[in-house]
């Protein structure tokens, strides 16, 4: 774990004690001060019947168990759902794509929260939906920013979640089914990048405004099998990455705990200093 991702944990979490106070009071006045310093952004997609799924997946399903006043006077609201693990904005464990990669539970909590940058492409995405975030992108997103850091969580926003959840825009098709797959259009990461984001970089988990880490047109889905191969989790279908700057912010973000889940819907928010 690095030395600012622990420390900025500490922070979050309220543990640091001073000597004259009792560790609670002093716990609940430095989570209080971070949180009120900081601002909360979320970068999650809620889960209904307009979620967007891959073409081949289960939608997600809301069934109503109950909702209303009950005999005994008071009020009861309860429901079931079902969903896939990879569908709305969710993580793929790394075993989704590498045999011997950590699933849901597995995967560490440091690896989920901590300091995160922001790589922007959408200039460029958005006037070709197979755009591939490429090796250059990172090298000039460094040359402005600095060396990617150590321990960092890397997002790319590609604007398309500004089309979320319009299909046709999002997906490059409104069809289902096996048969759609060709016709998907979304810009993702390049196997290239990917392979120098693992090589050249300490990087410990990434996202992307899109339905993939790989775009809509891979068929060998590389970038997935690049990074998932090395336990760097990614992070799908996010939205409000135009709202957070290049760097100098944390991320939270928390999957649903599933045994050896392949995926699953994630929460996920990010912090600013204000
Ligand atoms: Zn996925």
């Amino acid at each position: 774990m690095q030395l600012t991702t622990k420390l900025s944990l500490l922070l979050f979490f309220g543990i640091i004690s001073g000597c004259n106070t009792t560790p609670t009071e002093k716990s609940d006045s430095s989570s209080a001060d971070l949180l009120s310093k900081s601002k909360i952004i979320d970068l999650t997609h809620e889960f209904s019947e307009e979620t967007v799924y891959w073409v081949t997946a289960k939608e997600f399903e809301l069934d109503v168990v109950a909702k209303g006043q009950t005999e005994n006077g008071f009020f009861y609201a309860a429901n079931n759902f079902a969903t896939a693990e990879h569908g709305g904005t969710h993580i793929d464990a790394p075993i989704h794509f590498a045999e011997n990669g950590q699933s849901v539970e597995q995967i560490p909590l440091e690896n989920l929260l901590g300091s995160a940058i922001k790589i922007n492409v959408s200039s460029r995405s958005l006037e070709n939906p197979d755009y591939l975030v490429s090796v250059e992108d990172l090298k000039n997103w460094e040359s402005e920013n600095g060396e990617i850091e150590d321990g960092s969580i890397v997002l790319l926003e590609t604007g398309f979640s500004q089309f979320y959840p319009d299909k046709e825009k999002y997906l490059g098709t409104n069809e289902r089914g096996p048969e759609a797959i060709k016709q998907l259009h979304f810009p993702g990461l390049s196997p290239e990048a990917a392979t120098w984001l693992v090589q050249n970089r300490n990087i410990k988990a990434i996202g992307i405004d899109t339905p993939s880490i790989d775009y809509g047109q891979s068929t060998l889905f590389e970038s997935h099998v690049i990074l998932l191969s090395e336990n760097i989790p990614a992070f799908e279908n996010l939205t409000n990455l135009n709202r957070l700057p290049s760097k100098g912010f944390n991320i939270v973000a928390l999957p649903m705990k599933i045994k050896d889940g392949s995926g699953g819907p994630l929460r996920i928010i990010a912090l600013l200093n204000e």
